[in-house]
């Protein structure tokens, strides 16, 4: 049996599966973006992405850090 735990996103308020990110408290999104780890490669069924369960969202901080690239 798969045992998947699942987590909110401290940044972005998404709910991810705690194994796809690198971080307790971000989802893989956000760490990508915010500090530079692997990001999931999104599939997105649904509404979210059926690997990490990331829902699409971003914090304002985070749009602001998108906007500068
Ligand atoms: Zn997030
Ligand atoms: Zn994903």
């Amino acid at each position: 049996m798969d045992d998947i735990e699942y987590a909110i996103c401290e940044e972005c308020g998404s709910e991810f599966v705690k194994r796809s990110s690198k971080m307790k408290a971000l989802c893989p999104e956000c760490t990508h973006i915010l500090y530079g780890y692997p990001n999931c490669d999104h599939v997105f069924k649904d509404g979210k992405c059926i690997k990490c369960h990331w829902n699409g969202s971003r914090s304002e901080y985070i749009k602001q850090l998108l906007d500068k690239h």
